[in-house]
């Protein structure tokens, strides 16, 4: 959520970070600049996985502007049966309308929950936030990276109760066969879902691409429970790892890899719109051949060395033509 002053600053009022996996944390050394001010900051306080270092780096500003800054990192012995919030969770006001509320369900577990074995535990992904909002009628549930087990945990300690009903679900997991169980899914009911995933053009490592999300499996599922439609886009579902098949999607499912960016509008009598509503599948790959620095930038695991490698290997060499012609250039190695 941010606003705009008239010194030019961007004011990030709340910012979230589920859990520290790298595919969640690359935009924070963005925001940790100007033109952006936070104002609150909300982990699961989980201090490892791949995307750690974004974390630290975003404790530490909160703890050096402690009078500027709120900070919560969030263990699961905070949150009670109605969930856990605060001034610095939910930090929104809106004088003279409907106020959004929002609830954290999930966090860092503190021990071992019924059911979990010890990989369970330390997989980051079990430990992600899950947020919910509420504006009037409306509402709204994230459950981040959480796998089939933590879910099962969540719906054990909040399934007899209104929480985990929502209108809008951002698909666990980035549309992942592991992130959206048929139990989760039945007490959530949603509307309308949204998935946070990449383009299966996109051949990289830690992409939609290697994982095959999102998985028509999860598709299906969802379109089971899911009451709205949407304009009939023709995508590519993925049917597991680098595996993807034609798919139609005619429910209100949408997806960054298809959808580029996502515009859901809610009204607080619970009426939601897609306000970019589309029905040809977005584009934007990366051309590695006439690709400026900037957008090389851009892509996964692609810093400043390494896109002015890709250009200063272009300007000396033939084009590439197939990705593993990265491999020669200066910094790549076999590491792709
Ligand atoms: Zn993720």
């Amino acid at each position: 959520m941010k606003t705009f002053s008239r010194s030019g600053l961007i004011s990030i009022i709340l910012f979230y970070l589920t859990h520290p996996h790298i595919d969640h944390t690359r935009g924070v050394s963005v925001i940790l600049k100007a033109p952006y001010v936070i104002k609150n900051v909300v982990t699961n306080g989980l201090e490892k996985g791949s995307g750690k270092s974004g974390q630290i780096a975003l404790h530490r500003l909160a703890q050096e502007n402690e009078d500027k800054i709120g900070l919560e990192a969030i263990k699961t012995n905070r949150i009670g049966a109605t969930g856990f919030t605060n001034t610095v969770a939910d930090p929104i006001t809106c004088p003279g309308g409907t106020e959004p509320k929002i609830t954290v369900l999930w966090g860092q577990s503190v021990s071992t929950p019924t059911g979990w074995n010890q990989s369970d535990f330390v997989n980051p992904n079990n430990h992600s936030l899950v947020i919910r909002v509420d504006y009037g009628k409306a509402s709204f549930l994230i459950t981040g990276d959480l796998e089939d087990k933590a879910q099962h945990s969540l719906v054990t300690k909040y399934g007899s109760s209104p929480l985990l009903d929502a209108d809008v679900y951002l698909v666990g997991h980035h549309g992942s066969k592991n992130g959206s169980s048929q139990e989760l899914i039945d007490k959530i009911t949603p509307k309308m879902a949204l998935i946070g995933c990449g383009q299966p053009s996109r051949e990289y490592m830690w992409t939609a691409w290697a994982y095959g999300h999102p998985n028509k499996g999860i598709l299906q599922r969802l379109e089971n429970k899911i009451t709205l439609a949407r304009e009939p886009i023709d995508i590519q579902a993925g049917d597991g790892a680098h595996k993807f098949s034609d798919y139609t999607e005619t429910k209100a499912i949408y997806a960054t890899g298809w959808d580029g960016n996502v515009v859901l509008e809610a009204t607080a009598d619970g009426k939601w719109q897609n306000v970019n509503e589309i029905t040809e599948p977005v584009s934007n790959l990366i051309n590695m051949n006439s690709a400026d620095q900037a957008q090389l930038e851009t892509l996964p695991g692609i810093g400043e060395v390494r896109a002015k490698a890709i250009v200063d290997y272009r300007k000396q060499h033939e084009p590439f033509t197939k990705i593993d012609d990265l491999r020669n250039v200066h910094g790549f190695g076999t590491n792709l």
